[in-house]
């Protein structure tokens, strides 16, 4: 029933917002007469409720439903690998409350299949913990064990781990792996306790080859699990069994953690994440767009990019805005659709602005390759857009002078020279001042009539 409900909608709607909002979701069973569909966050449920509501009933409706009622729920993260449109139907969901079995069938389920290697964008910002990842996922237990993961929220922590839980599980379909949330942990310890069944508890995560532990932060203060924790590290690593843990800060900065717990973090490689380049953000738009099947023009990519600044979650966030926003208003994607979209959510003047997007961008106005205008050139052509992209630069950007004259392969007094330059013709040439204005309304995504 639930294919012949996605065929009615899909009938009935674009390509780009079925793939958008239909195909992720997750049927959970009908529950109190009403069908349950899985959601991966509350901005997709908000959407799904406000837009599709209507169209859901009507497709049970028309399989002959008398009262067709439709629900939404967000799933929690680690439900995220069962929202694959090409999941096998569910069974009815386990009950609410604890785990149904303290031992799972397959570990293996546990992964998002969308968290692999293939899917993690490599950038400065995390090549160093990308490498030590794959160096441990080439060599389980050999590499750096443990090996730990620290970063803020939504830098791909928990992608990256599930990364290696794939790859290993590809090669090694025999090895047992185990990824759990620190929460996920201490919450099956107390219920292990609680019906007497430690035994099956240590068996289960001492039995292993890989055991990802997620947010390991979230150890501190509880003694218990810090004392169990440390002789399931100890059994694993006696063992030569790889251990990966995640956490949002080094280990020297978990408070209230035991001392042999934090030496044993310390005693493989500790390796950051941190947030993403500009460049490093367009990539990941790019990939997420082209995953969704969602042609979207790269200009529009770097707009959102240049928004959303520090964490990769809120970045696709930001995506599914603007996606939902042109679907809705029937627009095409536009930069000036794309930065409405995304006004109510980034104030204006938080945009964020490149010194090679501003090149870029003074490059095209002037029709000239951006590295003439780097270069050593001396000719009014190629002298005038240098100044203005230097002025536009320090004007829109937090570089400094010598940082923008390095750019430039100039010391700080040339740009200085330059921004004068711009400053003073301004309001005299009107040619200049209009290459001034709307470069710098199109820099920050004002512009309503880009495009
Ligand atoms: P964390 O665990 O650090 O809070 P996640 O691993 O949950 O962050 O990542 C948040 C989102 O960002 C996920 O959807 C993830 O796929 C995506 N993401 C993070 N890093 C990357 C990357 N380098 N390339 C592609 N997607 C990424
Ligand atoms: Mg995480």
């Amino acid at each position: 029933i639930w294919a012949d409900v996605l065929g009615y909608v899909r009938k009935n709607i674009s390509e780009v917002e079925y793939h958008t909002w239909f195909a992720p979701l997750k049927n959970l069973g009908v529950q109190d007469g009403s069908l349950v569909l899985g959601v991966r966050n509350s901005f997709a449920q908000e959407w799904l409720r406000k837009q599709y509501q209507g169209l859901l009933e009507d497709a049970l409706r028309s399989l002959g439903a008398q009262h067709p009622q439709v629900s939404f729920q967000v799933l929690p993260a680690a439900q995220d690998a069962l929202l694959l449109p090409s999941d096998p139907p569910p069974g009815p969901p386990p009950a609410p409350g604890r785990p149904a079995s303290p031992i799972p069938v397959d570990n293996r389920k546990t992964l998002n299949p969308k968290y692999t290697f293939e899917n993690f964008v490599v950038g400065p910002n995390n090549n160093l913990a990308h490498a030590a990842a794959l160096a441990v996922a080439e060599s389980p237990g050999k590499a750096y064990n443990p090996l730990f993961v620290y970063g803020d929220v939504g830098l791909g922590k928990t992608h990256l781990m599930h990364a290696v839980g794939h790859y290993i599980a590809e090669r090694f379909p025999d090895k047992r792996i185990e990824y759990v949330s620190t929460e996920t942990f201490t919450n099956e310890l107390i219920n292990a306790i609680r019906e007497d069944k430690t035994t099956q508890f240590r068996n289960r995560y001492r039995s292993v080859d890989l055991l990802l532990v997620d947010d390991i932060q979230f150890l501190a203060g509880k003694e218990r699990t810090q004392e169990e924790f440390f002789h399931t590290f100890n059994a694993l690593y006696e063992n030569h069994k790889q251990i990966i843990l995640s956490s949002d800060r080094p280990p020297k900065d978990i408070q209230t953690l035991e001392g042999r717990l934090r030496s044993r973090f310390e005693w493989g490689l500790i390796t950051d994440i941190q947030s993403p380049e500009y460049e490093t953000r367009v990539a990941i738009l790019k990939m997420n767009a082209e995953h969704n099947r969602i042609d979207i023009p790269q200009e529009v990519l770097e707009l959102i990019a240049r928004q959303v600044t520090t964490n990769i979650r809120e970045l696709e966030g930001a995506l599914m805005r603007v996606v939902a926003f042109s679907s809705l208003n029937n627009v095409p994607f536009s930069r000036a659709v794309a930065a409405k979209a995304l006004s109510n959510v980034f104030a204006p003047q938080e945009v964020k602005v490149e010194m090679m997007d501003v090149l870029r961008q003074v490059a095209s106005h002037f029709n000239m390759p951006p590295d003439v205008i780097r270069g050593s050139g001396r000719v009014r052509e190629v002298v005038i857009p240098r100044q203005v992209a230097q002025y536009l630069i320090r004007d829109l950007t937090d570089h400094s002078l010598p940082e923008i004259g390095q750019f430039f392969g100039r010391d700080h007094s040339t740009v200085m020279h330059a921004i004068s330059k711009v400053t003073e013709q301004l309001g005299k040439d009107t040619e200049l001042t209009a290459a001034v204005e709307t470069l710098r309304r199109k820099m920050k995504g004002l512009d309503e009539d880009a495009d």
